[in-house]
Formats: structure tokens, C-alpha cells, sequence
């Protein structure tokens, strides 16, 4: 499927528009050679030192004889094999604009170059060996990373910390698989290859370190997207206001009127390096307005999907029978009470309003008003969702992977059960080979066209 004769490909690597520099890539057999043609300066004969800038202006090629210069630029080489795609490898760092990039792109084609497609630099970086499909996807991650413990995360996929977790886990694997195949094959000599207990104990060993991968994706999944988190409660109780203050700017429209949010309006802030995308929904109440209507129904969807959900309170309102009921409707498991407007009462009167909500809970008083509320809020959200300290270790945040490590726990531990049943050999070396694939899949080692689309798909240009 992969032709190392591949043409050289090039693309802009920075993004789309004004810039102060931007970084056109080359990658291929010819990438050295076609950017001579465009680099007076650097003459063919020239001995280019890997990874070092060269001064040069950039000419055009459509008219060699009309030496028409577009820019003063620094050319980087990198020699094959000690690249990022495994190839030789040219970066253009030009000015960034939209014509010099153009200009430069349309003369590398014009030298035998093609245009890149989506994620190209990334796939052939992975089909040369030098990524694995952990490390690859951990390539996009970390570009579009938005908080520093999803950087962080992301940068420890990509210098292997992951990989090696799952190669270790293969290895052992096929160690097991080697064994049961042994012994189906000398059964009929009555030779034991090896002892069943032995293989048992194995196998849970390898269950073990795939369970705590697998579960490292719900807070992998959390560090990378960010919490979700949805304000609900009924209208006026300040839903919007703690959202501006969370944001740390006016994103939601504040009035006494209630009503005035009908849609569901949010946004994302970073909190000790964690993302938090919060969403500021219709305030639930009985109405006979049709948009208020279709706004509360999107808040339930919105506290449906969230990680958390902060419930509103208003401590200046004295009856909170419907807030309650409305409370009471949601997934308790991820709430939390917000009892707002604490600087309207004297603080006296918060144990009586503590005593309406049932114990269990999780709750905060809080004003919209005082600028500290902010850090106490998020704080407590964080808290809420759990253990995300654990950023050290190796962390999975690919549903790809989840999903294979998953089938190939579920696998072993069918075969698991069918050595303690003493169930035919057979049986268990074909449920290992089903967990030893899902494995190799997750890294790369056996892949087809669907799990390359599925990983390269989401890539920019450039990448
Ligand atoms: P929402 O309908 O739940 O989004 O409520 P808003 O954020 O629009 O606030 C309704 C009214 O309550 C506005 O007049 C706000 O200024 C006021 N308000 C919101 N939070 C507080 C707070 O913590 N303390 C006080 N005193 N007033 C608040």
C-alpha cells in the first residue's frame, strides 16, 4: 500500500493567513533538490549542513528567465532518517503572507512537488516507523491542545510513555499465545508446555494493567475536551452572572428579568491548567413561550451530557420547594448546589438554609458579585469530577484506543475463564489472538485503511 518512491509533498504548515513568518514543509526524495531550484543560493553543488538555517532568497519558477524574487527566507534541512516523516525533509520559513506562501507553494509544484494531503506528514512519519499510531494520534492531541495538562498528557503519548505500556502488555500476549499454541500442537504427545495455573496468572497480570489503562480515559478524556459543565436552575438566580464570572468576561446578557437566557450560551476558561468549557442554560421554569421552551428543553439535554452540574440556588428567595423538585429531577451523581446571592443573607441564616438540602449533597455558597467566588466554584467542580492528579502517569485519551484495549480485556478475560473451566485449548488461543490483534491495532502493528482513515481524518494541512 505505501510506495517509499512516494513523490515529495509539500504544504504550509503554520496556519491559514496573516502571520508574522510562516513554515512551508517539504518531505520526499526530492525535497532538497526541487527547493534548490527555488534557493539561488543555495547552488546545487552545495553542501547543505542538516539542521542548520540558511539565509536565501526564494525565486519564482514559472519564468526562470524572469527572476522574479518572492521573499528573503531561512531554509532548515533535515537528512532522511533523522526527521519527522523519516524522509528528507526542508522547511521554508517565509514571511507569513498568503501570497509569499502561495507563490513559494506554486513554484515547489511546478519543481515535481505535490500538495500534501490531510495529516500526510503525520502518515508517512508513521508508515517510515518513526510514530507508532499511539504517538500519532498524540501528534493531533497535542496541536489541539488547549490547557497545559492536556499538552502535558499529549507530550508524554508522544515520547512513548503510552506505547510502551501497551507494547508491554503484547509481549506478554504473545508469550501466552505462544505457549497455548505449543501445547495444542504436542496435546497428543501428552507433553505440557505449560502449567494452565501459571498461564491464569499471567493473563490477570495483563488484565490488571489493562484495566488501569482503560481507566485513565475518563480523566484522559476530561484533561483533553475539558470538564463540561452546565448551570441550571430557575430563571434569576444567577446563572449567567456566575458564568461571565467563571469566563472572567460578560459572554451572558445579566438582567432582573427573568427569561432572559432562552438559549444555551458557553465558553472555556482554564483553571490550574485544566479546561473548563462551561454552558449557561434557560432558566427551568413552566412557560408558554415557544423559544423559552425549546431553550429549557436544550438545558436538559446540555445537563444530560455535562460532567458536572452546577444546580443554582437563590438564598435571597425563601421558598425553594420548586427548585428542589426541579433538582431533584437530575443525575445526582454529578451535582452540585450553588447557593447563590450568599451576600444577600447574614451569615446566621446559612445553617437554616443548608438544612433544605438533603446532606448527601455536595453544595457551595457563593455571590456572583465577589470576584473569589470563581476560584472556590472551579475548585470544587474539579474536585467534583474526581482524580486528575494523576498526570504523571501514562494517560489514554483516544476513544480508539479505549475501545480496543476494552475488547481486548473483555477477550482475555473470556479466555481466562475457559482455562479455569478447562475448556479446549483451542478456544482459549483463538480469544487470545482476538486480544493480541486489538492490541497490535492500537499501535499500529496490524492496521487496515479503516483505522488509518479513522486516525488521519481529523488532521489539518501541514501536519
Ligand atoms: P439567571 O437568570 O439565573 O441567569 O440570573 P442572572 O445572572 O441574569 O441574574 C439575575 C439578577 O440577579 C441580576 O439582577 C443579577 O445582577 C443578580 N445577581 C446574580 N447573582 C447575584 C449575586 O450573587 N448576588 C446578588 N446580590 N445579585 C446577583
Amino acid at each position: 500500500m505505501w510506495n517509499r518512491n512516494e513523490q515529495t509533498i509539500c504544504a504550509i504548515s503554520t496556519p491559514q493567513g496573516v502571520g508574522g513568518i510562516a513554515v512551508i514543509r517539504i518531505s520526499g526524495k526530492e525535497a532538497l533538490a526541487a527547493c534548490k531550484r527555488l534557493a539561488k543560493s543555495l547552488s546545487p553543488l552545495k553542501k547543505i549542513v542538516p539542521r542548520h538555517a540558511y539565509l536565501s532568497e526564494i525565486f519564482t519558477v514559472i519564468d526562470p528567465g524572469s527572476d522574479y524574487k518572492i521573499d528573503d527566507v531561512l531554509i532548515t534541512y533535515f537528512a532522511e532518517g533523522r526527521s519527522f516523516t523519516g524522509e528528507e525533509v526542508v522547511e521554508i520559513s517565509c514571511h507569513g503572507s498568503q501570497f509569499i506562501t502561495q507563490k513559494i507553494l506554486e513554484s515547489l509544484i511546478q519543481s515535481g512537488c505535490r500538495m500534501a494531503n490531510k495529516g500526510e506528514f503525520t502518515f508517512r512519519a508513521f508508515m517510515n516507523g518513526k510514530l507508532d499510531l499511539v504517538q500519532a494520534e498524540s501528534v493531533l492531541a497535542l496541536i489541539e491542545s488547549q490547557s497545559q495538562a492536556s499538552a502535558k498528557i499529549a507530550l508524554r503519548q508522544l515520547a512513548g510513555h503510552v506505547s510502551k505500556q501497551f507494547a508491554e502488555q503484547i509481549s506478554e500476549l504473545t508469550w501466552c499465545l505462544a505457549h497455548i499454541e505449543a501445547s495444542i500442537d504436542f496435546s497428543e504427545q501428552g507433553i505440557e508446555v505449560v502449567n494452565n495455573n501459571d498461564l491464569i496468572k499471567k493473563l490477570k497480570n495483563v488484565m490488571l494493567n489493562l484495566q488501569k489503562i482503560i481507566a485513565s480515559y475518563k480523566s484522559g478524556k476530561i484533561i483533553k475536551e475539558g470538564i463540561k459543565v452546565a448551570l441550571i436552575g430557575e430563571p434569576n438566580v444567577g446563572k449567567s452572572s456566575l458564568l461571565n464570572l467563571l469566563l472572567q468576561q460578560d459572554r451572558a446578557i445579566v438582567t432582573p428579568i427573568a427569561g432572559t437566557t432562552r438559549d444555551a450560551i458557553e465558553g472555556d476558561t482554564v483553571f490550574e491548567g485544566i479546561k473548563f468549557s462551561i454552558c449557561d442554560t434557560a432558566g427551568l421554569r413552566e412557560t408558554q413561550d415557544l423559544i423559552e421552551s425549546i431553550g429549557i428543553s436544550k438545558s436538559k439535554f446540555e445537563a444530560s451530557t455535562a460532567d458536572i452540574v452546577c444546580f443554582v440556588l437563590d438564598c435571597s428567595e425563601k421558598n425553594w420547594t420548586n427548585s428542589l423538585m426541579l433538582a431533584a429531577e437530575q443525575n445526582k451523581t454529578k451535582q452540585i448546589f450553588l447557593l447563590n446571592k450568599a451576600d444577600t443573607i447574614e451569615a446566621a441564616q446559612r445553617a437554616e438554609l443548608i438544612k433544605k438540602i438533603d446532606s448527601r449533597n455536595t453544595l457551595l455558597f457563593t455571590s456572583a458579585l465577589q470576584p473569589e467566588t470563581r476560584r472556590a466554584v472551579l475548585l470544587l467542580i474539579k474536585a467534583s469530577v474526581g482524580n486528575l492528579e494523576y498526570l504523571n502517569e501514562a494517560i489514554i485519551s483516544s476513544a480508539r484506543q479505549h475501545e480496543q484495549a476494552s475488547y481486548s480485556l473483555e477477550m482475555i478475560a473470556n479466555s481466562v475463564q475457559e482455562l479455569e473451566q478447562n475448556i479446549g485449548a483451542e478456544f482459549v488461543a483463538l480469544h487470545l489472538k482476538e486480544a493480541l490483534v486489538s492490541l497490535q491495532k492500537i499501535l499500529g502493528q496490524v492496521f487496515d485503511d479503516q483505522i488509518l482513515d479513522r486516525i488521519f481524518k481529523d488532521f489539518c494541512l501541514g501536519k
